[in-house]
């Protein structure tokens, strides 16, 4: 039995304020992604509401967001503007992971940098990783005070503005986290991120010449009893893509007229409708299991997220797909809404653990296949 108390009265008033600004996210999200610009202004107004300091857990110095609370803000923030969202999931999930991985060291530092307002980047994935952004495949090398590292690392969302970023590399053939703080000279951006969807992240690509990693900067690797930020909010990008996109194809649906009715009045759009709508009902469903399953602590939280996130990924591309059918060639201008929904819901199946990724997973632990 699941337990779903109500959420705190700090977390409502912050999921309120929260909601109060993504009014204004909403209205500017086209403009950013038109520019292919960091919504820094948003980044900086949820730091103001408190949204970096509930993110962070209690034990590290922050009030301590519950995952549901978390999973609500999320989508909130995702169906207003998907790049502000994603920058900062990528954002607090380095800050959370450098505080509790340094705990004992350095977290309480990172910790008060957060607070402070600093900006943080998760530099994970790198070209011979793929999509197993925890398992690097560039070795670090050791030198006075630490370790180098040369190599690159592919698609940091907010780059640009990050303050500290959380690299990994292999150390002694095993993962290991380093905290760095930027603008170093070894760490060059390379400039690709010209992309389809969530244009307005920035996911650079970084080169990294001799760059220290230093050890008092070195954290232990991440634990079954973090704060999962990455897993916990990722379903939620793409919740709240199809949220929007639901919402972008239901305004033009009743107000478009065709032959003196509302395209709403069409029965393959409404059946079609009953389609995605149940099954985005579905996705939001699992997911809030997920999260409730993690504020109790149960050990199914993890594989939950998993289920959530493939689910969430492709029903956000299904909804933005019928948007643009439904849309027909009004939807598909740049003016509209719903081309930028489907641009940024395909980005969701590529986001660590990509769709195909995870269903590996789930099919050998259905199947029960246990060998490679
Ligand atoms: C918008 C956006 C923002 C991002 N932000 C960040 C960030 O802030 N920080 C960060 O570190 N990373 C970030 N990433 C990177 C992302 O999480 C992935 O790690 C990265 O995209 C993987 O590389 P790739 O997309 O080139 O795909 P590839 O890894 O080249 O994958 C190509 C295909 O192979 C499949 N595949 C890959 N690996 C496996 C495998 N092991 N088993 C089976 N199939 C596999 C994939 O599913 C895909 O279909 C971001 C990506 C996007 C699109």
């Amino acid at each position: 039995m699941i337990d779903h108390p109500p959420l705190p009265e700090a977390e409502v008033k912050l999921l309120d304020r929260v909601t109060e600004l993504a009014a204004g996210f909403a209205d500017t999200a086209a403009a950013y992604d038109e520019r292919a610009e960091i919504p820094a202004a948003n980044l900086r107004a949820l730091h103001e509401a408190g949204a970096d300091r509930a993110v962070l857990p209690e034990w590290v110095g922050g009030t301590g967001l519950s995952y549901r609370g978390f999973g609500r803000l999320l989508r909130v923030l995702a169906a207003a503007d998907a790049s502000t969202a994603t920058i900062w999931l990528m954002h607090a999930g380095a800050a959370v992971g450098l505080a509790e991985f340094t705990r004992e060291t350095l977290g309480p530092f990172f910790a008060e940098e957060l607070l402070a307002g600093k900006r943080f980047a998760n530099a994970l994935s790198e070209p011979a990783s793929g999509n197993r952004f925890l398992n690097p495949q560039q070795d670090a090398i050791a030198a006075p005070g630490g370790w180098t590292l040369s190599g690159a690392k592919r698609f940091v969302s907010g780059a640009e503005i990050a303050d500290y970023l959380i690299v990994n590399a292999r150390v002694d053939g095993a993962p290991a986290f380093f905290g760095v703080p930027m603008p170093d000279q070894s760490v060059s951006i390379i400039q690709i991120w010209d992309t389809l969807g969530l244009r307005a992240t920035r996911s650079q690509l970084l080169a990294f010449d001799e760059t220290p990693l230093r050890a008092e900067y070195r954290g232990r690797a991440p634990g079954p009893t973090d704060f999962q930020v990455i897993p916990a909010g990722l379903p939620a990008i793409s919740l709240g893509v199809a949220d929007a996109a639901l919402a972008a194809l239901v305004a033009h649906a009743r107000g478009r007229i065709i032959l003196e009715k509302p395209l709403a009045h069409q029965q393959w759009v409404q059946f079609e409708v009953a389609d995605v709508e149940s099954r985005l009902a579905a996705a939001h469903a699992l997911y809030d299991r997920g999260l409730s399953e993690a504020d109790n602590r149960l050990p199914s939280f993890f594989p939950t997220l998993m289920r959530a996130k493939y689910l969430a990924n492709k029903v956000a591309v299904e909804v933005a797909q019928l948007g643009v059918r439904v849309g027909g060639a009004s939807g598909y201008l740049k003016q509209s809404p719903i081309q930028r929904h489907l641009r940024d819901a395909e980005a969701g199946q590529l986001m660590a653990y990509s769709t195909e990724v995870m269903a590996g997973e789930i099919g050998r632990e259905v199947l029960q296949v246990t060998d490679e």
